[in-house]
């Protein structure tokens, strides 16, 4: 062999060896998110999607995640479940979903009579909600991050008018969290089902009434076919936030710019699925009524008045309760949402108060 040919092969050796080396084939990763939405579910579930291209694409393609919609991979209220065993390294759904692990996640996504979602992702982020969510998901070795928004949902769909909360006993309702717990307070026989469930639920009677999200989630689930009359707004969801769930190992075991990454995408698109949800909202409505037949009514003062007595219980009974991390939360929702109130009281609400009255301009 001649020098020149020695040469050639340890450069082809070393060119070889540097595609090889251990940072490079690291530097790809590839996850899995389970989901608790139907697959193309607008809004929400277009939320998840598009938060891993997010991803995707600001990791260079470092870090790339298949989505399961429901059932796929794991059945939809299983999601979080997957992410502690380790079947999948993220989820993306409702953090009341998981209220049997601690009633303390149900803060995470909405609570009657509660925030809306402004005030909420102020409780979040800056008020010390994060820091109480990270120490419950500790416990289960997962990190939940806020993903989107629906803003005020609607207050669901009922096949017969509803006037009083007479007309609420024996129910049977869909809705989950502490809202579940303050429609059977009302007098409703209460279930949870994943979004793709609730249709065949409603058209096989086995329940009367359901709730989901709003106008935009709702026509492309269905309901309208089955249900006419169409309730707002909901009381036990004033803002509704959905949640990315990862594997804390397996995130703390990432790059810090991976990491946060991760972390950015997720305040993007929770932005982004909040002024998705409220741009296609009164589009959706708008469709329903003239097409549809779907009647829009109030709920009324009596339901509305009901519902305040109803949830001031369930959050006292939280706030009593000797689990300690949920009993933090309540307390530390209370005091955000006391503090929150007074900008509604003198800004926000005097002028919607005002807008509605005094302009209009066609
Ligand atoms: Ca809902």
């Amino acid at each position: 062999m001649d020098r020149r040919s020695v040469l050639k092969k340890s450069l082809t050796a070393g060119a070889g060896a540097a595609l090889a080396a251990p940072a490079f084939s690291q530097g790809k990763i590839e996850w899995r998110m389970v989901t608790t939405w139907p697959k193309n579910f607008p809004g929400l579930g277009v939320g998840a999607e598009n938060l891993v291209k997010r991803i995707n694409i600001m990791s260079a393609g470092r870090l790339t995640i298949k989505v399961y919609s429901a059932g796929e991979l794991v059945p939809p209220l299983q999601a979080l479940d997957a992410v502690i065993n380790g079947t999948a390294e993220m989820s993306h759904g409702a953090a009341y979903y998981w209220q049997n692990k601690n009633v303390g996640l149900s803060f995470f996504t909405g609570v009657p009579y509660g925030m809306t979602s402004r005030e909420h992702a102020a409780w979040v982020r800056i008020l010390g909600g994060q820091q109480i969510w990270d120490e419950i998901y500790d416990q289960f070795g997962v990190q939940g991050f806020l993903s989107g928004d629906t803003g005020t949902q609607a207050g669901g769909w009922f096949r017969k008018e509803i006037n009083k909360v007479e007309d609420i006993k024996g129910l049977r309702f869909r809705t989950p969290g502490l809202g579940g717990q303050v429609w059977a307070k009302l007098g409703a026989s209460v279930t949870n089902l994943a979004a793709g469930q609730i249709f065949q639920a409603l058209q096989a009677g086995t329940l009367d009434a359901a709730e989901f999200v709003g106008p935009y989630n709702d026509l492309a689930l269905g309901f309208y076919q089955i249900a006419k009359n169409y309730y707002f707004p909901s009381f036990i969801e004033p803002g509704l936030a959905t949640e990315a769930v990862v594997n804390k190992s397996k995130y703390k075991a990432l790059p810090a710019d991976l990491q946060e990454i991760i972390r950015t995408a997720c305040q993007a698109e929770y932005d982004q699925v909040a002024s998705d949800i409220y741009a296609n909202d009164p589009r959706a409505l708008e469709t329903m009524v003239s097409k549809h037949g779907v009647k829009v009514h109030m709920f009324s003062d009596e339901i509305l008045s009901a519902g305040a007595k109803a949830s001031a219980e369930v959050l006292t009974g939280v706030r009593n309760s000797d689990n300690a991390l949920a009993k933090k939360t309540a307390e530390s929702f209370i005091a955000g949402l006391n503090l929150l109130r007074q900008r509604a009281e003198i800004t926000d609400s005097p002028y919607l108060r005002a807008r509605e009255k005094f302009f209009k301009l066609k």
